[in-house]
């Protein structure tokens, strides 16, 4: 049988684009290698402590996400972040330090010296880049240095990057990762007197509203699975897609073959690369030049009179120059509700990414060894914790690097040179849950339209 649409990867991105397409009544199948859904997205529960081996947040200022949650009756599950959970700590000189809660708090704070906080008040009379005819795109590194001064690039811009990119400010592309800066500097000369105006206009700043769910952001593809139901084929492994009178046909080893109208490549980059290869060489080599370094997650939970810390905020980051294992870590249990149990913490340690792509490869021992002395310099953590839990991601996150505005134009126009064929996934618009999620949702409506359209349905 025919169907029309096969999803290769059952990750946030093919469990969303697969749930919509199912609404639109298109006959679909999900192919997933693992034996689990839900890609980067698992919750475990350890003991009574629930760790995230991927994502721990959702953006729900993103429509997409706030509707998936409201569609998939998730709202009432859904937790903000605690109160406590507003403070952000940078490591400097080998010690936690505070950022107040507030967007002053960067000024009132002595996290940075001085001279770089008055070169940060400076930025509204720095010249748009546009009016000093500098060609050429710009790293973040070269953007942020350029309008806010290289002390606030290197101690604040380079470790937020690190933690939500798992990159490297000096590679990441600044019109990838930050459009809505580039273009708030393209309108208003200056992103202060930009921030100003959005404000004054009510608005929204780039940013949000960071949410999970009870059980954790698992409760996600476990929602968009449930309602998939006998559509998803767990333990499939996707091996080569040929074109074929009508559509497509999708080698899957011993699992069989499926023939479909059309195929969304659901998958990390470097696998999209793969499948991709026989089919357009363009849109292969484009995926292929993303890199996606590996990155390891160790979570601990503590007694918490073991962690001398308070633990009062969302967690910390380190900038490189400060010569860390860890890039950062999460407060997880003053984050959300229910993350560890009475008179416990739990901690999540960021090892690997671009910064040091080797850590994030390293056995499951020498990562416990690594978190366990970093967790005792920065947090005065104590004894044997009492869980410790590794988890290995080998294709950590994708890296938009310079030059990533041709890679995803190359994969937009994919579907004129082989029509059916699309991809979606964190490598596109957008690392967060909430992207992918957005991607999922256009894209379904794409793909919808190509099967009407191409198969003469209404
Ligand atoms: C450690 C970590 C922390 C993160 N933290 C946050 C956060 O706090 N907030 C946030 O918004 N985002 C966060 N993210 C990012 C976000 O979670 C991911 O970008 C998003 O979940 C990616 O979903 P995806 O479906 O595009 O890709 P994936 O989750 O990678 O899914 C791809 C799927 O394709 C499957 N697959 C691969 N090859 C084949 C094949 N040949 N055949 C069949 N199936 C195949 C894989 O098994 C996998 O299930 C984090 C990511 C990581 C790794």
């Amino acid at each position: 049988m025919t169907i029309d649409v096969a999803v290769v990867g059952g990750g946030i991105s093919g469990l969303a684009l697969a749930y919509d397409l199912k609404r639109y009544g298109r006959r679909i199948a999900v192919l997933e290698r693992r034996a689990l859904t839900g890609g980067n997205a698992v919750s475990e529960r350890i003991g009574g402590f629930l760790m995230e081996h991927g994502p721990t947040t959702v953006n729900t200022t993103v429509k997409a996400a706030a509707d998936f949650s409201r569609d998939l009756g998730l709202d009432r599950e859904q937790c903000g972040l605690g109160a406590d959970a507003r403070r952000r700590y940078l490591v400097k000189q080998g010690a936690l330090r505070g950022l107040p809660a507030n967007p002053l708090g960067i000024f009132t704070s002595s996290y940075l010296s001085l001279r770089a906080r008055l070169r940060l008040l400076a930025e509204v009379g720095i010249p748009r880049r546009q009016d000093t005819g500098t060609p050429g795109e710009e790293t973040v590194a070269q953007f942020c240095t350029r309008r806010f001064g290289r002390e606030f690039t290197e101690r604040v811009v380079d470790p937020f990057v690190g933690g939500v990119y798992a990159g490297c400010a000096a590679e990441l592309s600044a019109s990838a990762v930050f459009p809505k800066l580039i273009d708030m500097e393209r309108r208003f000369g200056s992103l202060t007197r930009g921030a100003l105006h959005l404000r004054r206009a009510e608005d929204r700043l780039p940013g949000g509203r960071l949410c999970s769910w009870r059980t954790g952001i698992g409760a996600l593809p476990k929602a968009l699975s449930t309602d998939l139901g006998g559509v998803l084929h767990t333990g499939v492994v996707a091996r080569r897609i040929q074109p074929v009178a009508g559509g497509f046909m999708i080698d899957a080893g011993s699992s069989g073959r499926f023939k479909a109208r059309a195929v969304v490549l659901a998958t990390q980059p470097r696998v999209a690369a793969q499948l991709l290869e026989n089919v357009d060489q363009d849109a292969a080599e484009a995926a292929g030049r993303i890199s996606a370094p590996p990155l390891a997650v160790v979570f601990f939970g503590y007694r918490r009179n073991q962690v001398e810390h308070s633990l009062d905020g969302f967690g910390f980051l380190t900038p490189a120059s400060e010569g860390r294992a860890v890039t950062g870590a999460l407060f997880s249990s003053t984050m959300f509700p229910g993350r560890a149990p009475d008179g416990s913490v739990a901690i999540t340690g960021y090892f690997g990414g671009a910064r040091a792509p080797h850590l994030g490869a390293q056995a499951p021992e020498t990562l416990v060894d690594l978190a366990r002395e970093e967790f005792r310099d920065l947090l005065g953590a104590r004894g044997e914790p009492l869980v410790a839990r590794v988890r290995h991601w080998p294709l950590g996150l994708p890296q938009y690097g310079l030059g990533h505005g041709e890679v995803t134009a190359t994969l937009d126009e994919l579907g004129h040179r082989v029509p059916g064929l699309f991809v979606v996934g964190n490598y596109l618009r957008g690392v967060s849950t909430a992207d992918c999620l957005g991607v999922a949702r256009e894209t379904a409506k794409r793909v919808d339209k190509f099967i009407a359209k191409s198969f003469g349905e209404a």
